[in-house]
């Protein structure tokens, strides 16, 4: 049986030119990027290219403006670390900016809307009455693909005298970026979610704000992130932003395309269902509710079928807790338990879509008890 991956916005497969363009990262200049001699040198270089392009795919106006990190997980944490104030953090973010916030104990949600947009009203008034000096919104939420309108968010943050971070991993490549056109101070970015590596991402930071360091040791990344420079996984990265840059706009009429027919056919077959999320939000993630279902159930049988999704996120997927994304939004418990995400990536065909559409409505039924009809897609 073979294999259908719809579940992108949990990971992406790496590029083969991504990863073609790291094997001499591990093969010949494996030195260490700080040391002094011609091997490392290249190493260094490498890295100052990777930096290059993925400030261009930012629309940075630096590339010193990148730092690399381990990922998205520890740019967020890195980023929040930055204040000793209050924050405001709208109510749908990643656990990865959700539960540091909460852990200072001078944090605050943002509630959002059904669809998943800030409440602008409560957010200004929390501005007002909260003071806070950093406010953390994301691009695209990473379970419902809701976009944020980050210009007014930004503005408004700096209105009130906070520095605003926006978590983009889940819109590089979907969302126009242009970071030095917007009000933003901080961005994260995670690579497993563009088609470069695990355990690679990056924070930018605007050339107008200072950075503290959050990890500390060597004076790696001109003293603001300490650690041995993963060189390969930096050149992956750098790659996969020159490719997302060129390949974004065509990869996203794709997944407007994929989109359209599985909502359309989705709402048509299959009976008490519903999509969750913006009516135009990013379009490789789809929310997909069917009532008086388990989520888990329909991603078991899903698996049976040779079929990858996610319950709600990846990240929460397992713990028997209702997803805090979908509480936010309001979703009543009997649409909640039977939510399934399908992330579009740039590898997948229609062929697959079809597959897709045949193998949820056949799992939705068996998980309903019921015999779904046959039906050609
Ligand atoms: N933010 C968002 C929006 C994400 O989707 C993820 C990954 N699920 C992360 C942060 C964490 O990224 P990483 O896996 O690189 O730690």
């Amino acid at each position: 049986m073979s294999i259908i991956y719809f579940d992108n916005a949990a990971s992406t497969r790496v590029d083969p030119r991504v990863l073609e363009a790291m094997i001499p990262f591990f093969s010949e200049s494996y030195a260490n990027p700080s040391a002094l001699h011609a091997m490392a040198q290249q190493a260094k270089c490498a890295i100052e290219e990777a930096r290059s392009k993925v400030a261009t795919m930012l629309g940075a106006n630096d590339p010193s403006e990148v730092i690399f990190t381990a990922g998205a997980t520890e740019a967020n944490n890195a980023v929040l670390a930055q204040t000793k104030g209050h924050i405001l953090f709208s109510s749908i973010e990643h656990p990865s900016i959700r539960v540091p916030a909460m852990a200072t104990g001078r944090a605050t949600p943002i509630p959002v809307d059904t669809q998943g947009s800030i409440d602008l009203d409560a957010y200004e008034k929390l501005l007002k009455e909260k003071k806070p000096q950093l406010v953390s919104v994301m691009l695209v939420n990473n379970e419902i693909g809701s976009v944020q309108d980050i210009n007014t968010l930004g503005n408004m943050a700096h209105e009130y005298g906070a520095l605003f971070h926006s978590d983009i991993t889940q819109a590089i490549g979907k969302e126009p970026l242009a970071m030095n056109l917007r009000p933003i101070d901080f961005a994260t970015l995670s690579g497993h979610k563009f088609h470069a590596p695990k355990g690679i991402g990056a924070i930018w930071v605007s050339s107008q704000v200072p950075f503290t360091p959050w990890v500390l040791g060597g004076t790696h990344e001109q003293g603001r992130r300490a650690g041995t420079m993963n060189t390969p996984g930096i050149v992956g990265l750098g790659e996969a932003a020159k490719i997302a840059q060129t390949e974004g706009p065509s990869d996203l009429a794709k997944f407007r395309q994929m989109r359209e027919k599985i909502v359309s056919t989705v709402l048509q077959n299959i009976p008490n269902a519903q999509v969750n999320g913006q009516q135009h939000g990013a379009p490789h993630i789809i929310s997909l509710s069917f009532k008086a279902t388990e989520g888990e159930s329909i991603i078991i049988n899903l698996d049976s079928r040779g079929v990858c999704c996610t319950a709600a996120a990846a990240c929460t997927s397992g713990t028997q807790r209702k997803s805090p994304v979908l509480q936010a939004i309001g979703l009543l418990d009997e649409w909640l338990s039977g939510t399934v995400r399908i992330s579009l990536g740039k590898f997948n065909t229609d062929d697959e879509v079809n597959l897709l559409l045949t193998a949820l409505e056949e799992s939705v039924a068996e998980v309903r008890g019921i015999s779904a009809p046959s039906r050609p897609f």
